[in-house]
């Protein structure tokens, strides 16, 4: 479910007309939806209300500190990924216990805070990294938990760049090598080794990953129990489908089916670390065109986001939904819709304004005629859209508008110039 929908021809973020957001803040801007978000982490909870689960929202989808806050009121515990994510996980005065820290860098410094903080696992992605964690925590004096980052080698088949459950790929270690892992450090004393963390990618279609990963790592948990090693908990990481394109993805629902039979009687706490399957759909980018434009046979709409706003059509050649916000009521039902051979439909290049011939949403993408100063939406653009942005070609950073019900608030207000120069010394 989202809460981005046509009324009369008009798009609506829950009871609120986006045009009136435009009028008010400006474009290019992010709005949010708190009932999809809601929706979408109450969904996740209920699916696994069988077996004892935390959900950690991943920070790095979307970390405003609002949004971790009614995340974290419903309930959710955070996976962070860097000092400046536990940070925000603090600010938004959740359960600490729930924190898991992931990441294959921790300097440490970031390590020292997170022990310092009390957060609930360390996950651990090389023997050189235990080691330290190991030292550090002596040094300080605090005891913590951490699960064993362990590679299931299943293929995700998604863009390479966000696969991550592969044998070659800098994450986590092999099965094989966890075993020895858990001998030579699973008994230091200080850094209780008591559960395994895979995280497969992001992206995917299907559940398959996930239950094949479970097979994999459920006789290293046995045979580590064997040893005398005590396993509580397995996190399964994040990953979890969103619907970028059609409406179909597997639902929180259709993953638990697959994955609790599995875990079901094997004394385990389960840990998930849904992203975009929370905040994907939950949010879009609001732009407006600039100017409409011929070249050769193509005919391009020039809109006043840039690719440093939204990266993934870029980087990862992420598809989003892109219709304006405003329709004439044949093309109002057609959200998503994958059938585009419309009467009426023009195919255009939807691009930024930055100098670089990457800068562009979509490519002879059918769109009902816009002109300038038209309202367009890029939809499902919640998840790595404002965390990935930056400064390039000194466009300041967007301002993010969160909507429930009939009424929203400005949760971001856009950079100025001088916020944006404001850390420069002359
Ligand atoms: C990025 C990441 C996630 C979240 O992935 P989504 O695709 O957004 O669900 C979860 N866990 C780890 C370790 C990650 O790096």
């Amino acid at each position: 479910m989202d809460s981005f929908n046509y009324k009369n021809g008009k798009l609506f973020a829950e009871n609120v007309d986006v045009e009136k957001i435009a009028d008010s803040v400006g474009t290019p801007v992010y709005i949010y939806s708190k009932a999809t978000i809601l929706d979408h982490f109450n969904k996740i909870k209920k699916a696994y209300s069988a077996i004892d689960t935390t959900i950690c929202y991943s920070i790095k989808a979307c970390g405003n500190v609002n949004i971790l806050k009614i995340l974290a009121d419903a309930g959710s515990g955070f996976d962070i990924v860097s000092g400046g994510e536990l940070f925000r996980a603090q600010q938004a005065e959740g359960d600490v216990k729930k924190i898991v820290y992931a990441g294959v860098g921790k300097t440490d410094e970031e390590i020292i805070a997170a022990l310092e903080a009390g957060v609930g696992y360390f996950n651990i992605e090389s023997e050189a990294e235990l080691e330290n964690v190991i030292a550090l925590a002596k040094q300080a004096g605090i005891k913590t938990k951490a699960a064993l980052r362990v590679n299931p080698d299943v293929d995700y088949k998604t863009h390479t760049y966000i696969t991550t459950g592969k044998k070659e790929t800098k994450f986590g270690v092999d099965i094989e090598r966890a075993q020895k892992i858990f001998e030579q450090y699973g008994k230091n004393g200080i850094v209780d080794l008591c559960a395994i963390h895979v995280h497969l990618g992001s992206g995917g279609k299907t559940i398959d990953p996930y239950c094949d990963a479970i097979k994999k790592v459920l006789p290293l948990i046995d045979a580590l129990r064997g040893k005398g090693f005590k396993i509580e908990a397995i996190d399964l990481g994040g990953g979890f489908g969103a619907d970028y394109q059609s409406d179909y993805a597997p639902s929180a629902a259709d993953y638990a089916k697959g994955i609790i039979p599995l875990l079901k009687d094997k004394k385990l706490k389960l840990i998930l670390e849904p992203g975009k399957s929370i905040i994907a759909n939950a949010g879009i980018l609001l732009t407006k065109v600039l100017y409409l434009k011929q070249g050769g046979n193509k005919k391009f709409v020039i809109v006043d986001a840039g690719m440093n706003d939204l990266i993934r059509p870029c980087l990862y050649e992420a598809f989003h939904f892109i219709w304006p916000a405003k329709v004439l009521p044949q093309f109002e039902h057609l959200k998503r819709a994958d059938q585009l051979d419309i009467k009426g439909l023009e195919f255009v290049d939807i691009v930024g304004p930055i100098c670089e011939g990457a800068d562009f949403f979509a490519k002879d993408r059918a769109i009902p005629p816009v002109k300038r100063g038209d309202l367009i939406s890029i939809f499902t653009a919640g998840a790595y859209g404002y965390t990935m942005s930056s400064n390039y070609n000194a466009r300041p950073m967007l301002p993010e508008v969160l909507v429930d019900g009939d009424s929203f608030k400005v949760i971001r207000k856009r950079q100025t110039y001088e916020d944006m120069i404001a850390p420069e010394r002359i």
